[in-house]
């Protein structure tokens, strides 16, 4: 059983994605294609935003919206203390200071009151100016934007999300008049917003890959300058300093055949997926020892994931707590499932951030990292798979 399982999804999708590798090949257009601009319009459309500037992978999609921003020394960027280290890697290499926030127990996305502390914790201080936030839809799941949106409103900062793994959610809204909901998806949910398009995220390509989303003109011109040195009316016309951050033709017509399959089918398939996980371990923890407790995602109302991981947490609520997770895991190794630990470390304790300045306390963030367990998860895992690592796991346990 695979993880990911990307090599079913190419034999699914073969017979379109090698003719879109062969046109590019045939076309020559290697640099900026017109695959590239057709894949940043259907992108922008199904997200719902006026802008949508392709990349060449999510952690520059995050240096990009900070520098349109204009983020840099003495700035702080709020972000969850449980997500990917880019989410803070990029504040640091801009030379602003990453502030680690907590986390909600059963979302496990950035809360929205540690945030709040952490903000009123950077102002006693008064060395560094709070000027946005970076939230992650992680695994899937778009952070609290509504309350995340108001109090960088109150605040005077911006937000980003890092929508990396969180493509294709949602959450629904209510709409202008006021008698319904409308509903509004994952990348539309910043002041600027980004996606990778590594292979393993919701909507992966052949390599490496990423996109920006904004509505506002002046940061996308910005960042469309950014992304290629900086450059001003023509390409040898340098005004900023800037990288070398394109997306390549062949990725885009990967992604094209790809987006179609994740829109029509996979979507669907990864949410029926997960209910299915959800239903076979929620009935079978009355077979495991009383002191272990399997928590299965939780998804807010109003809310979808895209489930780029499906993550169960393990705990022992009483005693001294520990829990051999490593020895679980080989244990299902053994029988053929690969499982994974997303993240075993919190950012704040990352030998990389050891001379960050601690604004909060992050004990949320800390508990998951020693409770998670992402367990195998795509849109062409079978029923039977998910049976199987269902009735395993709770057999080993
Ligand atoms: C994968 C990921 C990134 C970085 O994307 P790359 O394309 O690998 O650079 C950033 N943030 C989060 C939350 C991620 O999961």
């Amino acid at each position: 059983m695979e993880f990911r399982d990307l090599k079913k999804q190419y034999q699914v999708l073969k017979t379109d994605i090698d003719q879109a590798m062969l046109d590019v090949a045939a076309s020559g257009a290697f640099i900026m294609g017109n695959p590239v601009r057709e894949l940043e319009q259907e992108l922008a459309e199904y997200v719902g935003v006026k802008h949508c500037l392709s990349c060449a992978n999510g952690t520059d999609a995050l240096t990009l919206a900070l520098k349109a921003l204009g983020v840099g020394k003495g700035d702080a960027v709020f972000v969850p203390d449980f997500t990917f280290f880019s989410s803070a890697e990029v504040v640091s290499l801009e030379g602003a200071t990453p502030v680690f926030v907590d986390v909600d127990p059963r979302t496990f996305n950035i809360d929205p009151k540690s945030l709040e502390d952490a903000i009123r914790s950077v102002h006693d201080h008064m060395t560094l100016r709070p000027k946005a936030v970076i939230a992650v839809d992680l695994f899937g799941l778009p952070a609290n934007f509504p309350e995340i949106r108001t109090i960088a409103k109150r605040e005077g900062m911006f937000v980003i999300e890092d929508g990396a793994q969180g493509f294709g959610g949602s959450i629904r809204l209510p709409n202008a008049e006021g008698d319904g909901f409308q509903l509004h998806r994952a990348c539309s949910f910043g002041d600027i917003s980004t996606t990778s398009f590594f292979p393993a995220k919701p909507l992966g390509c052949y390599g490496d890959g990423g996109a920006v989303f904004t509505d506002n003109d002046e940061w996308a011109s910005l960042i469309e300058s950014y992304r290629v040195h900086g450059k001003g009316s023509f390409k040898y016309d340098n005004v900023r300093i800037g990288l070398n951050s394109r997306l390549d033709t062949l990725q885009a017509a990967i992604l094209r055949v790809k987006f179609k399959a994740f829109r029509e089918q996979e979507l669907t398939a990864v949410n029926k997926a997960a209910e299915y996980y959800t239903q076979l371990l929620n009935g079978m923890t009355k077979f495991i020892k009383k002191e272990i407790q399997i928590t299965t995602p939780y998804i807010p109302e109003n809310y979808g994931s895209s489930w780029a991981q499906y993550t169960i947490q393990l705990s022992v609520p009483s005693g001294n707590g520990s829990f051999n997770r490593a020895a679980l895991q080989a244990k299902l190794k053994a029988k053929g499932i690969p499982t994974m630990v997303y993240y075993p470390t919190p950012m704040s304790k990352q030998t990389a951030f050891k001379e960050v300045h601690s604004f909060a306390l992050t004990p949320v963030a800390e508990r998951l990292s020693n409770s998670v367990l992402a367990l195998p998860m795509h849109p062409y895992i079978s029923r039977e798979e998910i049976r199987s690592v269902a009735e395993n796991l709770i057999n080993v346990l």
